[in-house]
């Protein structure tokens, strides 16, 4: 299933700005509201949509990964639980209702929702370029990546050490208030604790209340043989931290392998362009040419070998990824090279070895000189003329 883009989803252009953006959700958020449109599905699908884009492209670190990577960048391939949902896991009703409150400063009474369960943490996407010859052997490497982790001061309380966080007065810890407003009774997130439930009297000064810090951490990231550009290696567990202790998301180290000065990749196999000397191809002879794994390789070139013909290593490609069955071949395609600065001798050589003609002789001509014939044939119109 195509997801549509969260651009026109929300009817906006893609320098819309933030204000805009707001206005436009509005209006349909109000519009397709599960309380307006009761037993209505397609608009509680409709509600979820903009509810969406709109969480996405009001946040500036989503929407700039959303402009770069399009859906994908939320794409948590399907591999894990919470795959392919940007606001991790918990009850999509809520996060939906939530975003609505947030914008509205309250929902429309009664069914209001709190939001104090345990999320999921999100995923993050990590991209990693490696040379064709790691992704041959394999390689263990580092890579470091800014993550928000559990503040170790406060253990992820948000409270400084020795004090712990009340129950807010102004909501009793339910996260919501009440007040009536016309004939709607109004029901908004609690403005002091934000929806908690719970105040901080004394944050934390290492991570001032939030719980959680900025860090940059390191990570052994194990790349097997034979992986190809696209791939993703999915780290469970090393994604953000989640929200009231629910589980973290995962990290997705998406494999980039940057092309390579001799080689050609496709799939298991590789090219290798060669030139080889004129009179090596027409008289036969080997050449030498480098292997992937740094090593060298004598390639037995036939008498008369012609320009794009391809000699097979069988094995000398890249290994298969799961390490069953045999890996791809290396392919040498042969480039006749014209020979320049030539001495006199060798012009006058060249000039007596010129007599020789026919199709034993020039094969690539022959069959080139029969097709023109064949189209100068077809051309030819009814007064025997040939057109100019
Ligand atoms: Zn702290
Ligand atoms: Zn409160």
């Amino acid at each position: 299933m195509s997801k549509q883009d969260y651009y026109e989803v929300l009817g906006v252009s893609k320098d819309v700005d933030a204000k805009a953006l707001k206005s436009a959700y509005r209006k349909l958020a109000l519009k397709y509201h599960p309380d307006q449109n009761p037993g209505d599905d397609a608009a509680e699908a409709k509600f979820k949509e903009v509810g969406e884009a709109y969480a996405i492209l009001s946040d500036p670190e989503k929407r700039a990964a959303y402009d770069r990577f399009g859906h994908a960048a939320f794409e948590g391939g399907g591999a894990g639980p919470g795959g392919g949902n940007p606001f991790g896991q918990g009850d999509p009703g809520d996060i939906f209702e939530n975003i609505f409150s947030q914008v509205f400063g309250g929902g429309f009474g009664g069914g209001g929702r709190r939001r104090n369960g345990p999320a999921r943490g999100n995923d993050l996407r990590y991209d990693l370029e490696i040379a064709l010859e790691d992704a041959f052997t394999g390689k263990d490497t580092e890579i470091t990546l800014p993550t928000a982790v559990d503040c170790d001061a406060c253990d992820g309380s948000g409270a400084e050490p020795g004090t712990s966080p009340e129950t807010c007065p102004t909501c009793q810890g339910a996260g919501r208030v009440r007040a009536q407003q016309g004939f709607f009774t109004m029901e908004r997130t609690c403005a002091r604790c934000s929806g908690r439930g719970k105040v901080i009297p004394n944050p934390c000064k290492t991570c001032g209340g939030a719980g959680q810090v900025r860090e940059d951490r390191t990570l052994q990231v194990k790349i097997p043989a034979g992986v190809e550009s696209g791939m993703r290696i999915r780290l469970a567990g090393e994604g953000e931290p989640g929200m009231n202790g629910g589980p973290k998301g995962d990290l997705y180290i998406f494999i980039d392998v940057s092309e390579h000065d001799i080689f050609e990749r496709d799939g298991p196999n590789l090219y290798c362009p060669a030139p080889v000397p004129m009179v090596t191809a027409a008289l036969g002879g080997e050449i030498e040419i480098p292997t992937i794994d740094g090593g060298r390789a004598r390639v037995t070139v036939p008498e008369g070998a012609q320009t794009g013909r391809k000699l097979r290593l069988r094995g000398k490609g890249m290994p298969s990824l799961r390490g069953s069955g045999h890996g791809g071949d290396l392919f040498v395609e042969m480039i006749v090279e014209t020979p320049r600065n030539l001495s006199a001798r060798q012009k006058e050589l060249l000039r007596e070895f010129c007599e020789c003609s026919g199709a034993d002789c020039n094969p690539e001509s022959e069959g080139f000189l029969g097709r023109v014939k064949k189209f100068w044939d077809g051309m030819t119109g009814e007064d025997g003329q040939r057109p100019n």
